[in-house]
């Protein structure tokens, strides 16, 4: 059938020219997306058929029924309180003829009406809470993929799922992942010619990186692409890996390798090439990973494959030797761009290290690359090898000394998709400014837990005295760059006090959308950069917006909600700076639209416990570097909450070292995500850890009775 079947707002002007009354508008099949509606999805104004709107993954959108004229007069619509789940939230929902597909943390499914935010159906596949200890960033989901009446979700514990897109009844299930080793998925799934495209995350807990695909009707693998080569006493997949493996050293399949796939892919239909970005090394430090260096193929990496085999076509890599954690997993964008007077097939992204690459995606040749925000790590990019330019400092595994780099892991482009919009030719990029300190681990032992990753975190620590702490705080920026790919310069910048923001939406109304950390949900006039309107969300946004149409009106949705890798490890950092209840919630704007925002929510009530005796210095300085190893990457820095989950030098537990071992050690709160670390801490490490958070808890009393004395 034609997509014309479909639309209902087709039919209705089909009719009206037809000089007939207009059909009663029947139901659609929930989900009716095929290889033709996909391919030609760009036409298919109203809906958003795929997690990147089209197989290039521009995020923009004709519509421009909103425009720069009118974006003024944007009001709520509508909105939906996902559930009480307060976790980072950053899906793109899909619109499929009148009905909402989006997901939120924990991997749940929910169905709404597009036009009133009414909720269909949900579907909850349960994800074992205790899983949630091996998510590096938060148990995030970023969406769906649609196919002939199915959705299909990866969860975070690793499955596939595909689900009867009517009912939210799933057809089948499929483990795609070995669950005796730490893997995720929190990437939207991709269906491509009847195939489901699906990654997997873990490279912090030492996992080996692939990417799968499985028929869409029967959850069959079809093939599977390792990213980094094995144990080479087994034999290779392929004679690629065989070829890889000669870029490492030592043993390193024992650590796991990473590389792993977790979030960006693309697709060129007429190339018939799909395109993945590669994550860093598992783990970081490659002087553990692969000591004697090497390039480490095929971490950090760009690359195109087949996509009805999964065969290797060929690879960019943006960070040899990665050591950094500098993926290469961020957003891809296809585009036909002018470049010298010359038209170019690019596929262009702006990984975590900071350089904004433009390759030829038929060739994979390098045509431009340049550093799209403070970089110390190198100084530039070779065109000549298309390798970066070092600084030999920044390989701190080598010269065992701390290095404070910018980027940091964090990144300065995240995972937060930006957008493309042919119009104005421009690259809409959340860019992220804030430095870390990389200082080697000499206790580094292999583990199959939590965040492991050859750097001491203790060491790094933030600093507990304020002055140095508020200079840090002052450093830190984030910004809305507007990149021209084809000269690589910045043509405007919308600047924010906080480097954690959400995803970018581009319009042909001349638009760009973005929402922010700090809860402002923006309008940017695409060409100038001029703010043109913004509503604040009362909570933290990190999901990137997404537009539709219904009966000819124009929806622009986005999903809120407070989170992520920053959110949950930059401990004070994170807190102070976004300091706003934490709420989950779908929203969606129309011209004048009536629906009223909900008010801001008190923040969670943090009586401070009557905290236990402070423990003797040493054992307070063994408690810090245990904490640090097992505990920060999820209850933050120096056991400050960035206002995700527990700030655990508030939790009632902190006062009985009983009931501390029994959730910390045997797991009382697995369920709601608090695994047990029983395998990673002895009891006694258990008490030095709820030491030095006792201590923290002390300090912080002082703090709060000094400010009240003010
Ligand atoms: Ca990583």
């Amino acid at each position: 059938m034609s997509l014309k079947c479909w639309s209902i707002s087709a039919l209705i002007v089909l009719a009206a020219a037809c000089g007939g009354e207009p059909p009663k508008p029947a139901t659609p099949p929930a989900a009716a997306v095929d290889e033709a509606r996909l391919t030609a999805a760009d036409t298919d104004s109203g809906n958003w058929l795929s997690y990147g709107r089209t197989y290039d993954e521009q995020r923009f959108s004709p519509l421009k029924q909103i425009d720069a004229a009118n974006v003024a007069q944007l009001g709520l619509a509508w909105h939906y309180d996902l559930d009480a789940v307060h976790r980072a939230q950053e899906s793109t929902p899909l619109v499929i003829d009148g009905v909402m597909y989006v997901t939120s943390a924990w991997s749940k499914v929910f169905a709404l009406d597009a036009r009133t935010g009414k909720e269909i159906w949900r579907f909850d596949p349960k994800v074992p809470g205790e899983w949630g200890v091996h998510a590096c960033c938060d148990v995030v989901n970023r969406g769906v993929a649609a196919w002939k009446g199915k959705l299909y979700l990866g969860t975070l514990d690793g499955r596939l799922i595909a689900l009867d897109a009517a009912t939210g009844k799933p057809a089948w299930e499929v483990q795609t992942t070995d669950k005796n080793q730490p893997y995720t998925i929190t990437a939207a799934p991709r269906v491509i010619k009847g195939k489901v495209i699906i990654g997997n995350g873990g490279a912090e807990m030492g996992v080996r990186g692939y990417i799968s695909a499985y028929d869409a009707d029967t959850g069959k693998l079809v093939w599977r692409f390792y990213t980094v080569p094995g144990d080479p006493s087994k034999p290779f997949e392929t004679a690629q890996l065989e070829k890889a493996a000669k870029t490492w050293h030592g043993e390193w399949w024992k650590h796991g390798g990473g590389g792993t796939v977790w979030d960006s892919v693309a697709y060129d239909p007429k190339l018939d090439y799909l395109y993945i970005g590669t994550g860093n090394g598992s783990p970081w430090n490659q002087s553990i990973r692969s000591p004697g260096g090497g390039d480490n193929l095929y971490l950090s990496s760009i690359m195109a494959l087949k996509a009805e085999t999964g065969e290797y076509v060929w690879h960019y890599q943006t960070t040899p030797g990665e050591t950094w954690d500098f993926t290469a997993t961020q957003h891809l964008i296809l585009a036909d761009i002018t470049i010298d007077g010359k038209p170019r097939q690019v596929i262009m992204q702006a990984p975590k290290n900071g350089f904004f690459y433009v390759l030829d995606r038929v060739s994979g040749e390098l045509i431009s690359a340049k550093n799209f925000a403070t970089v110390n790590w190198a100084t530039g990019i070779d065109m000549k090898t298309g390798r970066p330019i070092e600084n030999p400092s920044s390989r701190y595994g080598s010269t065992g000394k701390l290095w404070y780099s910018l980027p940091g892991p964090g990144g300065a482009h995240n995972w937060q998709p930006m957008a493309y919009s042919p119009i104005t030719g421009l690259v809409y990029l959340p860019v992220t400014d804030i430095g870390f300190p990389y200082v080697p681990d000499t206790k580094y032992a292999p583990k199959n837990q939590a965040f492991n990753v050859g750097i001491d975190f203790a060491a790094g620590s933030l600093p507990e005295d304020q002055t140095a702490l508020a200079q840090i705080k002052a450093s830190m920026k984030g910004h809305l760059a507007a990149w021209n790919p084809a000269t690589q310069k910045e043509v405007w910048r919308a600047e924010y006090p906080l480097p954690w923001n959400g995803g970018v939406l581009a319009t042909a109304g001349n638009l760009v959308f973005h929402g922010t950390g700090m809860g402002a949900f923006s309008a940017y006039q695409a060409d100038t950069g001029a703010k043109l309107w913004s509503v604040e969300t009362h909570t933290g946004i990190l999901a990137p917006a997404m537009t539709y149409s219904i009966d000819g009106e124009q929806y622009v949705a986005v999903e809120v909600g407070w989170g992520g890798a920053f959110g949950l490890a930059a401990g004070e950092l994170a807190r102070d700076t976004h300091a706003k209840a934490n709420v989950p919630r779908v929203l969606a704007f129309k011209l004048n639209g009536k629906d009223t925002m909900p008010p801001a929510e008190p923040m969670p009530a943090r009586p401070l416990q009557t905290a236990p005796d402070v423990p003797k210095p040493e054992a307070v300085a063994q408690g810090k570097i245990r904490y640090a190893r097992s505990c920060g990457t999820c209850h933050g820095d120096s056991a400050v909450s960035g206002g995700v989950i527990t700030d655990l030098r508030y939790s009632p537990a902190l006062a009985d070292a009983k009931v501390w071992q029994s959730i910390v050690h045997d797991g009382a709160f697995k369920d709601r995500g608090m695994a047990p670390f029983a395998s990673d801490l002895s009891s006694e490490d258990i008490e030095l850890i709820r030491g030095y958070v006792i201590y923290r808890a002390h300090q912080q009393a002082a703090l709060e009775q000094r400010a009240q004395q003010k």
